[in-house]
């Protein structure tokens, strides 16, 4: 089959690789109808993620079709259409039992990281892909639900849902601030209703992606470019902050705002991957009662979030921006790496 394989920082190749066989009797063999690049992929691509080796096939998002059963999964068929999640989980040891299957310990090296997909072991990114503890970490798709609609729920919204909203203790009549409106944080605003925000301020740098957010379900949006933006959003709530205030960026100076607009008794949440190390003002924000929350998602909410995909209630086909081949899949890399000028969200790669 052809995949897209790591070879090392900045290189990467479609290329002929053995097709994937079934190794543990709780594998299944999934041909990828539909994948999808995320921007983690890029940081594995720049050399940031040193667990991903030479000869790695990429990719921890997919839309599939079962084509080979482990003897031990009963609960799949051949031909099942599949959202493959990006954490796996086995089910049974002790973080899969609390409902954090991101720290799963049953993975192949383990890791206790539950994301191995496109990591530790072979990705999406591939016309055929092999899913360890399948019955656990795949998701029978129902009739009507496109693979494009499908495609985000497999790390971008239930990360922003569980990260963001759920994290974040948003309820009802909350005034949520969200910095960073691309995909995860669009993914934060498009499911903070679902706990009844009243108002949710989209905030980035980026005009273009701020009346995306208006679109995604942001009440209002302020750009962080000038002097201003802090006022603005203090404007908006009874001057004392935000109820949640959710960083969806990464970088620490977004991590400081959010602990600048929030109120006394607010929760700020980092969804953000970090790469440096960032400054806590503990000394400001503990006469505020803030409470500080991070994650790695646990993709555990996809069935419900799936539930509101099929009734039409969440829009997720929206995401998708550009669309691609895989066989034209370093092209997808280069428009989704140039999102600024390309003014891409999500990109679906289909065979
Ligand atoms: P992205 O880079 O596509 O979007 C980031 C957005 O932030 C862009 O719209 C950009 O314009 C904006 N931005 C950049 N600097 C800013 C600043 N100083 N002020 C305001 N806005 C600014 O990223 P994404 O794919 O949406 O992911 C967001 C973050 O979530 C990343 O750090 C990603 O690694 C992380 N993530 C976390 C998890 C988890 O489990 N916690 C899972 C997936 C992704
Ligand atoms: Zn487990």
């Amino acid at each position: 089959m052809k995949a897209l394989v790591y070879h090392g920082p900045g290189q990467k190749v479609w290329e002929d690789v053995p097709d994937p066989v079934i190794i543990d009797p709780t594998d299944v063999i999934v041909q990828v109808d539909t994948t999808t690049i995320c921007g983690t992929d890029l940081h594995i691509l720049k050399g940031d993620v040193p667990a991903v080796t030479d000869g790695r096939i990429l990719g921890h998002e997919g839309v599939g079709t079962i084509t080979e059963l482990g003897s031990a999964v009963s609960k799949l068929a051949v031909g099942d259409r599949v959202i493959i999640s990006c954490v796996t989980s086995c089910g049974s040891c002790t973080y899969c039992h609390q409902g954090l299957p991101s720290h799963c310990l049953d993975e192949e090296g383990a890791s206790g990281v539950g994301w191995i997909l496109g990591h530790l072991i072979d990705g999406t990114q591939a016309e055929y892909v092999r899913v360890p503890f399948a019955e656990g970490s795949l998701h029978k798709l129902p009739e009507g639900v496109s693979d494009e609609a499908a495609l985000t729920l497999s790390d971008i919204l239930p990360t922003g849902f569980e990260i963001g909203v759920r994290n974040g203790r948003v309820k009802p009549g909350d005034v949520v601030a969200v910095i960073g409106a691309g995909p995860v944080g669009l993914a934060v605003i498009m499911t903070a209703g679902l706990y009844g925000a009243s108002r949710v301020i989209a905030i980035d740098l980026d005009d273009n992606r701020l009346a995306l957010a208006k679109t995604f379900g942001a009440s209002d949006t302020v750009n962080s470019g000038g002097e201003s933006w802090q006022d603005e959003v203090l404007a908006m709530t009874d001057g004392l902050g935000v109820d949640v205030a959710i960083e969806a960026v990464g970088v620490p100076s977004t991590f400081t705002m959010a602990t600048e607009l929030i109120r006394p008794g607010g929760t700020v949440a980092n969804v953000g991957v970090h790469g440096k190390s960032v400054e806590l003002k503990l000394q400001e924000l503990w006469i505020k009662d803030v409470a500080i929350t991070t994650g790695l998602v646990s993709a555990t909410t996809t069935p419900m979030l799936l539930k509101l995909v099929a009734q039409g209630k969440l829009a997720t086909e929206k995401f998708v921006t550009h669309r691609f081949s895989m066989a034209d899949i370093v092209d997808a890399y280069d428009t989704f790496g140039r999102a600024a000028e390309t003014k891409a969200l999500k990109v679906a790669i289909s065979r």
